[in-house]
């Protein structure tokens, strides 16, 4: 029996309206799996430190202890001890703050953002994983999840988790599928930054989600496969980490179980 969370870990006050961190928290009788982790508390007491005035002031970042996964977990009278696995959509720091709260937990990533990471591509802090948590990486795979390729993540539980590449935004950057209550959820990450850019392409969010691509290209073709998707299985719940009225949609999904 899982439940799944949904909890907001990141505010920002961005040039083109808010944005958020829509984290999702799977919770079993004895472990806890975090879909992506938000700012962290380390980050919320030396934010300058851990982030750096300059990215704080272009992204546009707001701190509050009480936003970060952790102490979301604690409220939800859960232990954060017993967050065992963290999935990672990419690793963008506004995604992977919060994993040094969680040190003892497994970290899965595909292995090309794995890989971009290690490279020293520049938009990387190398903070969050200074922690040095334990790494599984995700190769390709010929699965196939409503044709788009699936990487099983198997996390010993009665539930199937795959890591879906989407590709563009970071040279890595995936999304996850989950089978939750009959109905396959799908989170897209930074695939887009707003839902609104699956319809509107003169929006101003397109021109900062095109700027802070690491392959446009791929980002838009990425983007056309999520329109496809859209249309032909509406059944499919698809929802991204930044866009506030996915997340109040998808709030009351929280207690409910698979
Ligand atoms: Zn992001």
């Amino acid at each position: 029996m899982v439940k799944i969370h949904h909890l907001n870990c990141v505010e920002i006050q961005s040039p083109v309206g808010r944005a958020i961190g829509h984290c999702l928290l799977l919770e079993t009788e004895n472990r806890l799996i975090l879909i992506d982790a938000g700012v962290g508390l380390i980050d919320t007491q030396q934010p300058n430190e851990r982030i750096g005035n300059e990215l704080i002031d272009m992204v546009g970042f707001r701190f509050n202890e009480e936003w970060t996964a952790i102490r979301q977990i604690e409220g939800l009278g859960l232990n954060p001890k017993s967050v065992t696995d963290c999935i990672v959509s990419h690793l963008d720091n506004d995604h992977i703050g919060g994993l040094a709260d969680f040190p003892n937990a497994t970290i899965h990533v595909g292995i090309e953002e794995y890989d971009n990471y290690q490279s020293g591509n520049p938009r990387y802090l190398k903070t969050p994983l200074s922690h040095n948590p334990q790494i599984e990486t995700y190769k390709q795979s010929d699965d196939n999840w409503s044709g788009f390729e699936a990487r099983r993540i198997d996390l010993r539980l009665d539930m199937d988790i795959f890591l879906i590449p989407l590709f563009g935004h970071t040279y890595g950057h995936c999304g996850v599928a989950i089978k939750y209550m009959n109905k396959w959820l799908f989170y897209v990450g930074d695939a887009y930054y707003l839902r609104v850019e699956l319809e509107d392409t003169v929006h101003p969010v397109n021109e900062l989600a095109k700027m802070r691509a690491d392959d446009n290209e791929l980002r838009i073709e990425t983007l056309n496969r999520i329109r496809k998707l859209v249309t032909e299985h509406p059944e499919i719940d698809v929802f991204g980490y930044h866009d506030i009225e996915e997340y109040n949609k998808f709030k009351g999904y929280g207690n409910r179980e698979v």
